[in-house]
C-alpha cells in the first residue's frame, strides 16, 4: 500500500513549501530544486500518477489553463513541461506541470 504522495502532504501543509497559488482545484509551489530563475509546479488536487492519466477533456484543459494562469502571473514568456514517467525523468508520480522562466534571453537548451 502507498500512501499519500509527496504533494497531497504538501497540500496538506504536512510538508512546508513555498506556495504562489491555490484553489479548490490546483496548488501551485516554487519548486525545491529550482532548474530556472523561476520554477514553479502547477499541481491538481485530484490525484493521478502522471499526467496520461488524465481522460477528461475538461480536467486536462483546466489543468493546462491553470499552468498558463500561473505562468502569466510570474512571466511574459515562460516554458511549460511535463516529465511522463520515469523514462520521462518523472520521479514524483503525482501530476504536475512544470513553469520555468525568467531566463535573460531564454533557456540554455532545448530538452
Ligand atoms: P518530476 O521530475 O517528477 O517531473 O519533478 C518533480 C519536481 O519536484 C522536481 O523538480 C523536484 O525538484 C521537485 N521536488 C521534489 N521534492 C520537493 C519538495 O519537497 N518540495 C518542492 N517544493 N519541490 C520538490
Amino acid at each position: 500500500m502507498s500512501g499519500p504522495t509527496l504533494f497531497e502532504r504538501i497540500i496538506a501543509r504536512e510538508i512546508p513549501s513555498d506556495i504562489v497559488y491555490e484553489d479548490a482545484d490546483f496548488i501551485a509551489i516554487k519548486d525545491i530544486s529550482p532548474k530556472a530563475p523561476i520554477h514553479l509546479l502547477v499541481i491538481p488536487k485530484k490525484v493521478t500518477a502522471r499526467v496520461d492519466e488524465i481522460a477528461e477533456p475538461l480536467e486536462m484543459g483546466q489543468l493546462w489553463l491553470t499552468a498558463v494562469k500561473v505562468a502569466r502571473q510570474h512571466a511574459q514568456d515562460y516554458r511549460l513541461l511535463v516529465n511522463c514517467g520515469q523514462g520521462g525523468g518523472q520521479v514524483v508520480f503525482h501530476t504536475h506541470i512544470h513553469v520555468l522562466a525568467g531566463w535573460e534571453s531564454g533557456p540554455d537548451s532545448d530538452t
